[in-house]
């Protein structure tokens, strides 16, 4: 099939059209924006200056997967906080259990235990297999300490990481491979503490000679990994790629650690339970507690045990500081909120409903991209989705880093949003939620081809 060439000087003025556009739509969000003088770079977080158009909107409200901004637009969300909200916008089971435990019970945070825990344990083990769990507020806070356990129990310095990977702000994980296949930090990483070649190890995903090689030193004691990449786009491991990866930690005494707080679109039970995949430790953080801050970790029988030697003897403080909590993490509001959408709302059948959605999604998108001639990609994972402006999908992380295209991102994400479409400020990916409707989703895929079809006019 002959795929086009993008006319940048077209994509320009198509650039530039958006933006006026998007001004003229948003103008309370504009002078809300310019108001914000006291916010480290106008913003709440540094990272809200990703949206598109010059200055984030403002939002109003927020229910299933519609956003509503400050000027009175209505929004489909496919960003759905890039999985924070992954069971929808302030969804009716997690909202009644936090109203019951803030207003009718009482106790946000007290130190100590409600049954919910207990409970939320119970269902993390029967979705994802592992038999022991401890409670977190952030993804980056589960991993954090789990690689401290991970480096507890080996008593190995280093973590592998694929290259381009994001598991938070976790300083060993922002690592690409150097000239001589050292770890070396990815560009702009905000001021490593120790070069990171000293913490990490680093290979391409679905490179399984490259793991053997770096695991062959044996001073590993995990391998964190996303069972499909999604924070460069989505990377789909290859047919056997995952199998192989636990079978070499097997045979060189690495653990294997699992973080699938964005892979959970796979299912109930993520593409652990998906893939049959057999983590050592296994993290998830984001979509579980329905927007309360949660995640967790959970422990292998074997790794537990370990774990409990070492704080038997007095080697690692595990119970007060040393190194592994969080004062507030695993608080009654929390554990509340974890029960409730765990239970009620990201369900499995939740899950078969969103995927089936995203199937149509990921084929509207796919037939636009091929009826344009378009030099682009989509990949799906369960009920997440996400193109990326090269063709054939990318295999590695570093493959698709080098094919980031920022006009193309600012162009699509304004043009979807001045049409009352939503997706997350990073790159192109669109999550269905437990709200996403099919009539949503075609109105995505009219939108779409309407999108390529302009793009494409002005291509060659
Ligand atoms: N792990 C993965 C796979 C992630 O994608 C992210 C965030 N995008 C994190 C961990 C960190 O999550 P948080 O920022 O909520 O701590």
């Amino acid at each position: 099939m002959h795929r086009i060439e993008i006319d940048r000087h077209w994509l320009a003025t198509l650039i530039e059209r958006e933006r006026l556009a998007y001004a003229n739509r948003h103008g309370e969000s504009h002078r809300l924006h310019d108001k914000a003088t006291h916010l480290m770079g106008g913003v709440p977080m540094t990272w809200m200056r990703k949206w598109s158009g010059g200055f984030p909107m403002y939002m109003a409200g927020a229910h299933g997967n519609v956003i509503s901004c400050v000027d009175g637009h209505d929004y489909i969300d496919f960003a759905l906080g890039d999985t924070g909200a992954m069971a929808g916008h302030t969804p009716k089971a997690t909202l009644e259990a936090v109203a019951h435990r803030i207003a009718t019970a009482g106790g946000i945070t007290t130190m100590l235990p409600t049954e919910d825990a207990e409970v939320v344990a119970e269902e993390l083990s029967r979705r994802f297999g592992l038999p022991y769990w401890s409670y977190t507020l952030t993804a980056t806070d589960a991993n954090r300490w789990a690689i401290r356990i991970a480096r507890l129990v080996t008593s190995r310095p280093k973590i592998l990481v694929f290259a381009y990977s994001y598991h938070g702000s976790v300083d060993e994980a922002f690592a690409v491979p150097g000239p001589d296949g050292q770890a070396i930090s990815r560009k702009g990483n905000v001021a490593p503490p120790v070069p990171l070649h000293h913490t990490t190890r680093v290979c391409e995903f679905n490179d399984l000679a490259g793991l053997q090689r770096e695991l062959a030193h044996g001073d590993v004691a995990a391998v964190l990994l996303e069972p499909a990449m999604t924070n460069i786009g989505i990377v789909l491991p290859e047919p056997g790629f995952l199998d192989a990866v636990r079978d070499e930690c097997d045979a060189t005494g690495t653990l294997l650690m699992i973080d699938e707080t964005h892979t959970i679109s796979m299912g109930g039970g993520g593409a652990t339970r998906a893939w049959n995949l057999k983590p050592d430790i296994f993290v998830i953080g984001k979509s579980i507690g329905g927007g309360i801050p949660s995640g967790a970790y959970g422990l292998s029988a074997d790794i537990a045990r370990r774990v409990g030697e070492f704080s038997d003897s007095g080697e690692a403080d595990i119970v007060d500081v040393g190194g592994v909590g969080g004062t507030l993490a695993g608080n009654a509001l929390s554990t509340a909120a974890m029960r409730a959408t765990l239970m009620e709302v990201l369900t499995d059948a939740a899950f078969e409903q969103m995927i089936a959605l995203c199937d149509d999604y990921t084929a509207g998108v796919q037939a636009a991209i091929d009826a344009h001639g378009l030099p682009w990609s989509i990949s799906q994972l369960g009920a997440r989705a996400e193109y990326r402006f090269t063709y054939p999908a990318p295999r590695s992380g570093s493959e698709s880093a080098a094919a980031a295209d920022d006009d193309l991102d600012e162009f699509v994400h304004l043009w979807l949003l001045n049409r009352g479409v939503l997706i997350t400020p990073f790159h192109n990916m669109a999550l269905m939620g437990p709200n996403t409707t099919a009539e949503q989703v075609a109105r995505h895929t009219e939108l779409f081809a309407e999108m390529a079809a302009e793009l494409a006019a002005g291509g060659r």
